[in-house]
């Protein structure tokens, strides 16, 4: 028989627990910011019809990116590369049980057959979250409140919440007499943190626009002010205390996506080498994807991106770094039944805690609660069975204690 070789397909990760602690840690966090802001939590199948992900979203994601095949069936199917997609499908099937406004939010993962690279991979994890069927600038101010509040919760220092609006932008364009192909003219815009003033100027040259031209619209953009609108959504921000240094109106945000028609949105923070995410207005793209025609704004926090900040600045929180409190020593068989019946009675409190099955010698327990992050080692032996008591050793301070059951509740 073949030896089977063990292996990973490329740009697919396995998760270890040490690994698996920062990223549950970071899902968690939000989504509680996500449920405590009122947003419900929507999941959909990984995989989707062809003919629905092969929307009008982008040709370079749908036929490049995309991992399409045949089913047993012969039906034409791929994986999700994305959530907007399935979630326009979603309200397009289920309109008549969704309230409107519908806030959902979603972190699953998501399949493209991308280049790999450093913090770019074939699976990830996106993890977005949006309002649908509301126009409101509330919704927009609300969006920005809960991103505010997400980077908190993860304790990410100097956060900048960059604003700008592509109503704006459009507007702009227009103004200097670029009346054609707006949006191709924007992702040009976009690349300059990527190919510079330069670079972007050749880029426009060979998209038709005169030297003059382009040397205006740089002027207008960097001297252009919030329109009304986009002014309301600042203003609300201060009402929901949002201080006035976590974010700037930036008039060279332009963010990629072709469907953003209003406020645009993105965020830097200290460590990470780019943006941890973006978001903004897309009035018009869930009846372009096969949705009903609703307006949404929305947010997708960089998941991986924010993975990988924690773990470089070392941001997990102590008490995250394992589930389990406890790690009970076996000190042999005259005190197994005590052990037991304090690892149940421990679990009855809500103490994550495990015995340590073998009968071997203290420093191997000791090394193996270390190693598994395990802060407390509670120790029955002969003299603590006959006092009734327990040793709880503190693991990190190496300090150690004679106390009863409910003073050892009471430490942890
Ligand atoms: P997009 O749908 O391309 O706008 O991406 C939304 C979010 O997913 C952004 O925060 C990206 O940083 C992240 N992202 C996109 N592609 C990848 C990838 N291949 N690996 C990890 N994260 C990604």
């Amino acid at each position: 028989m073949n030896q089977i070789k063990s292996q990973t397909l490329k740009g697919f990760r396995d998760f270890l627990p040490k690994e698996m602690a920062v990223r549950n840690y970071v899902k968690n966090t939000l989504t509680e910011v996500f449920e405590n802001f009122g947003f419900l939590p929507l999941e959909t199948p990984a995989l989707e019809y062809t003919s629905i992900l092969k929307g009008k979203y982008s040709n370079e994601t749908d036929d490049k990116l995309g991992y399409f095949f045949k089913d047993n069936g012969d039906r034409e199917i791929g994986l999700r590369y994305d959530l907007t997609v399935p979630t326009a499908k979603v309200l397009a099937i289920y309109s008549n049980q969704l309230q409107l406004p519908f806030r959902r939010y979603q972190i699953q993962p998501v399949w493209r057959a991308e280049n790999t690279q450093k913090g770019r991979y074939r699976e990830f994890i996106q993890c977005d979250v949006d309002i649908f069927g509301t126009d409101s600038p509330i919704a927009d101010a609300e969006i920005i409140s809960l991103i505010y509040t997400g980077i908190q919760k993860l304790n990410l220092k100097n956060a900048v919440i960059k604003i700008n609006s592509r109503a704006v932008l459009f507007d702009i364009l227009t103004k200097s007499g670029v009346e054609k192909d707006q949006n191709s003219i924007l992702q040009s815009l976009d690349k300059i943190d990527k190919i510079g003033q330069d670079g972007v100027k050749t880029e426009l040259i060979s998209k038709g626009l005169s030297d003059a031209q382009i040397n205006n619209l740089f002027k207008e953009i960097k001297t252009s002010q919030p329109d009304a609108n986009l002014q309301k959504v600042l203003d609300l921000l201060s009402s929901f205390n949002i201080p006035k240094d976590a974010y700037i109106f930036d008039p060279t945000l332009v963010r990629g996506g072709d469907y953003y028609t209003g406020t645009i949105f993105e965020v830097n923070v200290d460590g990470a080498n780019g943006s941890i995410g973006g978001g903004g207005r897309y009035d018009k793209l869930i009846a372009t994807l096969g949705g009903p025609q609703i307006s949404a704004i929305g947010f997708s926090f960089g998941f991986e991106r924010i993975v990988d900040v924690i773990q470089e600045l070392n941001l997990l929180p102590e008490n995250n770094q394992s589930n389990i409190k406890v790690l009970v020593a076996n000190f042999g068989p005259e005190t197994e039944k005590n052990i037991l019946n304090l690892v149940s009675q421990l679990r009855d409190k809500n103490i994550s805690s495990i015995l340590y099955p073998d009968f071997d010698k203290i420093g191997k327990q000791i090394k193996y609660a270390l190693d598994l992050g395990i802060k407390y080692l509670a120790i029955i032996g002969t003299d603590e069975l006959k006092n009734n008591k327990i040793t709880v050793k503190n693991l990190v301070t190496t300090e150690q204690k004679l106390v009863s059951f409910d003073e050892l509740i009471n430490m942890l």
